[in-house]
Order: C-alpha cells, then structure tokens, then sequence
C-alpha cells in the first residue's frame, strides 16, 4: 500500500496540469473515474491514523505531537462550561427530566419546577415574541430572551424535536435566534460531560487512541468558546453538535462509550496549546496517507501546528483511498445542480490547477464547450458528495450493445462516419475476425458480425450508414452461406468473399491479400483467441498478417502463406501449452510472447510491443472470458493508436492486467472498455479507473 501511495503522489505531482477531456461521441458512453485518497478535509489528527500509531504502540501524546506540529501539552479547568447548539426546524420542544428540574426566565425568575416523568412544552410566538411554556398544570407566557430547563441534581433532561434528539447532560436552554430565524436548543454542561457525548471514534480502540482524541476534542471545543468570531456566538452558543464542529449525541453516547469516558477522566483537563492558546486542533477520519495544510483547504494563513505531515498509519482504513463511476451525463446534471460548478455549454473535461502539498485539488477548472469555470476542490467535492478533495480523473469510453453484434456496431459508430470497406464475419467462431484485423486496418474498415445465414435488421442498418462501396466477407460457404451476398445485394451493396476451406486456409488467404512488408507474421493457435486478440492491433498496425497453426502442426494453408510471403521472422502468440515446441522448430526466427496464462501474455504483448508509450496513449481493455465482444474492436485500436488490448476477468482485474496499468499510469489517459457490465462489471471499471 505504502508503495502504491508513493507512485500516486508521484504521478499526480507530474500531470497536474494535463487537461483530461474525452472525445464527444453520440454513440459510446462517456464515464469518468473519480479515485481519490482520505476521508475528510485531511488538516490535523488523522483519527484512523491515531488509530494505527496507537496499535503500534505510540502513546497518545505522540500522536498529538505528529499530527499537532508545534503545540505543546497544557491544561484547562475541567468545570468551565461549554454551550451545544441543537438544531431543529420546528418552533416548539417538549422537556422531561427522570428527576427534579426547574424552569428560568433570562432574570433566573423561576418559573415553574417539575418531577421525575412529568414534560412541559416550550414553543416561541414569533408574533408575540414570546414564549409559551405548556406544564401539565398551565400555561405560562413568557417575554425574555430565552426559557432556561435546568435540573436539580444531576437528573437526566430529555429533549424532543431536536438533532440530535433524546438525552442530555447539563442545562437545556431554549433560545430563539432572530440571526437564523430558528429556535435552538442549547445544551450548556462542563468540557468533561460534553465530551463523553462525542461519537467521533469507536469506543473499541486503543485507549491511546481514545485518549488523543479526547484531548484533541476538549482542545477544539476550548478554542471555540474562547474564539468570538465564529458565526455560533449570533446563535447563543459555542459549537453545533453536527460534524460541521464535533459530533455530539449526549447522554445516549456516553452510555454507549465507556472506554471513551475513561480516556476523558485519565486526560482531565489536559490541552494543547500554541503561544499559550488553545489551538483550533481539527482532526479528520482518513488522510489518505498525507495530512494538509489548513490554509490550502480553508484558505486564510498558515497555521504552525496544523501542517501537512505524512501519516502512513491509516492504510488499515476503507477510506483509505476509493473511487466511483459516473457517467459523463450524470456528472453534468450534478454539477449543474450547483451554481458554482456549473458546466458552460457541455461538459468536456477538467483541468487541475492548483494543490495542496498532497494532490488535494486546490482549483479545479471545468472545461465546457461554452467556456470554463474555475471552483475550489472543496466545492467540487461536496456537490458530488466526495469523501475528500484528494481526487483525480480517468476518463473511460466504453462500448458495448446488448450482444455481440451491437457491440460490433457501437464500436464501428465510435470509429467511423463512413467507411468504403466494411469487413463482415461470422460472429458464432473467432477466427476469421481476427485473421482479419490487420486486413479490415489495411482498408481502414471496421469490422461488423453476422450470423451465418442472415445479416440482422440492426447491422444491415449500420452497413447501410457506413455507405460502403463493398463489404468483404470472410470465411468460406460453409462458415457463411451465400445469402448473405443476395442479402447485401439486395439493399444494392457489392461484396467480396475471402475464404478457404477451414480457418486455416482463410487466415492463409487474408494474410496474402494482405501481404508482409516486414516479412514477419503472427502465428496464433487456430483454437482460441486471447493471445491473438492480444497483439492483433500491433499486428494490424504494422500490417503482420496473422495465420493460425494447429497446437502440434502446421497446417498445409498456412506453411504456403508462410513461404509464398517470404516469411522470415515469426513472433508465436501463447506458451507451449497452446502451440508446441514441435510447431515453434519448424518456423522462422521465432520469438515466443507467452505468458503464465492470458492475462500474462497480454501484458508481456504489451510490454514488448507498445512501450514507449504511442499514439493515442489510450488502453483497451476487454473480456478475457469471452471474445465475440472483443474481437470487432481491434481495427479500432490499432486505427487511434495503436494501442495496447490487455484482458480482464468480469468481476477482479488479473495481477497482469493490474500491474501494466500501475507501471504505465502516468502515460495512460483514457481507457476504451469493450462490452456490457455483464462481460466488465462496474467494480473492475472502477478498478480500472484507479490505477
Ligand atoms: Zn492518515
């Protein structure tokens, strides 16, 4: 994980200012990738990380001492009181205690008193400006700033209408506030009671960990009673009990938190401090692996304890990094829904254009085609509800149909507005289509399946728009039957057939037509298609015809192309479990791409064959399992690129697959995925999209 986080770094840091945008396209859909690291706005503690270094063994002031650099150890009154604004939308709360308590006016005018299971009800006549206290024995009207509960004892309030509801420590005051036009409840108790009601970690970890927190906790809430500029003090109170301050669920926590409660006793009035104040010691679920600088997330100055530090402590956690698809629709209808991320025009891209000293994006601009618009990280990221503002892109296409033969014709939409020569084959057996890449890229011709004996409705309406002078069918009679000519006929196209009598003979055929300015050929088992669909683009690109060979022969056809080619150097596709030594002795200067399985010697194609990174520093990846899907996208690899064609298994990326993409990552800017969700889940795109 460690050495995964360092290459991240690395690779953000070097194209921070690549403009990603993906190409229009009517037809394939546009996804992007977003992968990001943390959980949180990654300034100060990093509470999975106090977690981590607390299981290594550290002690909870040298967890504060990393994260907090420069504050030091101080101490505070335990007893000085703290005030919690609860939110509601209501005007009006009901109150009971499970003891004695008693009912103020803002002069401290005592204005009723309750027992254990009685309520009453508080409610504000804006009109009036008044209170109205309902008792199960009157109603009271009330003018004053607020309506203070208070019970005698150390009784158990409870409060209703309210978030967090139910159970509290301490005074509830009641308090309407003409700043929010709102009526809070304001929970006023001693730093000790307040904290025992924080669920900001679980109660299950190291004491250490439980302790720095607490410290860190008491730390924060002092700064924001002493600060008087935050805009809670309009309101009456010091901070809200939602996680925009800490996450305060009272009474009702503590009970659940036994071992937090002592990590607050054991750390009794202990702060941190800077220049002898309480610092604003913020702290955060996840980093991610680095923290930030406060000013590079919240703007304003640069605060001396709150700097970016690496953590290295918080892999264990899920948030560590993640990563979600949207597609490029989607993510416009979101980001309009925001003015301040709106799109102009239709979205075409992103361009990061400042950042932190981790890759937290500062500036983020938005590319449309009526122009750009420039939003903070942290706005982009809140709209799209993103755990952390650590985030990068990878644009995916993918092209797929419903079967095999639309995923044939969303590709040939993708590449293609018209096309002179139309390449068709059979789409039951592999072969054929991929003896016939490099021939379809020779005349530069997409290729689209048919079923032996009838073209379908749908591929018939694809020829039709591609408007082509003549479609070339491969395969002899037996593969397909020659209704497909009077059916291309019919609608007024000529063709041409190249077949033999096997795949042999008609990869044999298509090799001659498409010859060997290299004298180099391809030779692939004639029983399976993975290694071949592998290279094919490469082959396709270079014009190396592919001709297929027997496991343990070489079939007539094909010695005959290899000679009638003047074939002097032959690059065999797979290991020795698929075409024999035998076969490999009686060619020519062989070189052997095989790998421990498909996936392998796709990589190892990939490698030998596309690195330095060409063309249109794009990757295929498609289905390893399955190949009619696959097979119709080669022309179009090798046409914008060429480019690599890895595989990947539907649901887990192959270690091959994964590991070319880690090394290549900084070259890659967009992926082509070929074939439904069924065929390459939304798991492995996000996977995919990450690496
Ligand atoms: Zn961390």
């Amino acid at each position: 994980m460690q050495a995964k986080k360092a290459l991240s770094l690395f690779v953000v840091a070097t194209i921070l200012l690549t403009i990603l945008i993906y190409p229009i396209s009517a037809n394939a859909t546009e996804y992007f990738v977003i992968h990001g690291q943390g959980c949180g706005h990654g300034v100060g503690m990093c509470l999975s990380g106090a977690k981590g270094m607390a299981e290594a063994g550290y002690t909870y002031r040298n967890i504060l001492r990393k994260y907090y650099t420069s504050a030091i150890p101080s101490s505070t009154q335990e007893t000085q009181l703290i005030r919690v604004g609860l939110y509601s939308t209501t005007l009006a709360t009901t109150i009971s205690g499970n003891g004695d308590f008693e009912v103020f006016d803002d002069l401290e005018n005592k204005l009723w008193a309750g027992t254990d299971g009685q309520s009453i009800t508080i409610s504000y006549d804006i009109e009036n400006s008044s209170y109205l206290i309902t008792t199960p024995t009157e109603t009271i009207e009330v003018i004053s700033s607020h309506i203070t509960v208070s019970p005698t004892a150390s009784s158990i309030l409870s409060l209703e209408n309210f978030s967090p509801p139910n159970h509290f420590r301490g005074n509830m005051e009641v308090r309407f506030s003409s700043n929010s036009n709102l009526l809070w409840a304001i929970n006023e108790l001693s730093l000790n009671e307040y904290l025992y009601g924080l669920a900001e970690a679980s109660d299950s970890w190291p004491k250490n960990a439980l302790k720095a927190l607490a410290v860190a906790a008491r730390t924060y809430a002092l700064e924001k009673k002493l600060n008087a500029s935050t805009p809670y003090k309009a309101d009456g109170f010091d901070l809200s009990a939602t996680t925009d301050c800490q996450y305060y669920l009272g009474y009702d926590y503590e009970v659940q938190a036994p071992n937090f409660k002592q990590a607050i006793d054991e750390t009794t009035g202990e702060i941190l401090v800077y220049n002898s104040n309480p610092i604003s010691a913020v702290y955060h679920s996840c980093c991610g692996g680095h923290t930030e600088n406060n000013e590079n997330i919240w703007g304003g100055s640069a605060l001396p304890y709150l700097r970016g530090v690496p953590c290295g402590y918080c892999t264990w956690s899920s948030n560590y990094n993640w990563n979600l698809s949207i597609s490029a629709d989607e993510l416009q209808t979101k980001l309009n829904s925001n003015p301040t991320t709106s799109v102009l025009g239709n979205l075409e891209g992103f361009e990061i254009l400042q950042a932190g000293i981790t890759p937290r994006v500062k500036t983020l601009r938005i590319l449309g085609s009526g122009g750009s618009n420039d939003v903070s990280g942290t706005d982009f990221g809140n709209v799209l509800k993103l755990k952390s503002a650590w985030f990068n892109f990878r644009p995916i296409t993918r092209m797929s149909g419903e079967n095999r033969y639309q995923t044939a014709i969303d590709v040939s939409k993708q590449g293609w507005n018209s096309a002179e020569t139309i390449i068709l084959t059979k789409g039951t057996d592999f072969p054929d289509a991929l003896s016939g890449t490099p021939l379809a890229y020779k005349n530069n011709a997409p290729i689209l399946l048919t079923d032996p004996t009838t073209i379908n409705q749908e591929t018939m309406d694809e020829i039709n728009r591609l408007n082509p002078d003549k479609v070339i069918i491969l395969g002899g009679k037996g593969a397909i039957s020659e209704t497909i000519e009077s059916q291309l006929l019919s609608e007024g196209i000529n063709s041409e057939r190249i077949g033999g009598k096997d795949r042999y003979e008609t990869a044999a055929k298509i090799a001659l037509e498409v010859g060997s300015p290299g004298k180099t050929a391809i030779i692939a088992t004639g029983s399976n298609y993975p290694d071949a669909l592998s290279i094919s683009s490469y082959a396709a690109y270079n014009q190396i015809p592919i001709l297929l060979v027997n496991k343990d022969y070489i079939p007539d056809s094909t010695t005959d192309a290899l000679n009638d080619l003047n074939i002097e150097q032959t690059i065999i596709v797979g290991g020795t479990g698929v075409i024999s030594s035998e076969v490999q002795a009686n060619l020519r200067n062989p070189i052997r791409m095989g790998g421990a399985d498909r996936y392998d010697t796709a990589k190892k194609i990939a490698e030998r064959y596309f690195a330095p990174f060409p063309g249109a520093s794009s990757i295929f990846v498609v289905t390893g399992e399955n190949f009619p899907d696959a097979l119709a996208s080669a022309p179009y690899a090798a046409k914008i690129g060429p480019c690599p064609i890895l595989l990947t298994r539907s649901d887990i990326v192959p270690a091959p697959t994964r590991n070319y993409l880690i090394g290549y990552t900084d070259y890659v800017k967009r992926l082509y995925i070929v074939g439904g969700f069924g065929a390459i889940s939304e798991k492995v795109q996000n996977e995919l999209g990450s690496l």
